[in-house]
Parts: structure tokens; C-alpha cells; sequence
């Protein structure tokens, strides 16, 4: 059964914005772009990111999994 159809929240985080090519959770300079993708990470929460991070995540973020594991979110 699933409720998807309904508009109602599904107690994700729908405005989710991008956490920055390093995974930092506070960055002050952090990007604040709509985030589209998620990353996954050893032992920590996975990492959301805008396209234009996506790249410079896999590289620079801490725990990234090799190959990636992304997962499209919006
Ligand atoms: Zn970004």
C-alpha cells in the first residue's frame, strides 16, 4: 500500500538543498542549491548534492563508496 499519490508528506525532507562538494552538514559556504541526487556513505548519512556538486562529492566527500552509489531523489 502506499500513500505517494496523495501530496502528503512522507516525513523525508522534501526540501532538501545541497550539502557541498565536501559533505559538510553546517558549511557556511555551503551551496543552499535544490538537492537531485543522494550519495551514498560508509557509516554516515547519505549526501545530498545539486548536479553541478555531483562530481566534486564523489572525490572530495568523506565515506563515499567506490564505485558511488547515487540514487536520484528529485
Ligand atoms: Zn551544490
Amino acid at each position: 500500500m502506499t500513500d505517494r499519490e496523495s501530496g502528503g508528506m512522507t516525513g523525508r525532507d522534501h526540501a532538501a538543498s545541497c550539502q557541498g562538494p565536501y559533505g559538510g552538514e553546517t558549511d557556511p559556504g555551503g551551496c543552499g542549491d535544490p538537492a537531485r541526487f543522494e550519495v551514498a556513505r560508509h557509516l554516515r548519512a547519505p549526501l545530498r548534492v545539486c548536479p553541478v556538486h555531483l562530481g566534486p562529492s564523489l572525490l572530495l566527500a568523506d565515506g563515499v563508496l567506490w564505485p558511488p552509489g547515487i540514487s536520484l531523489i528529485r
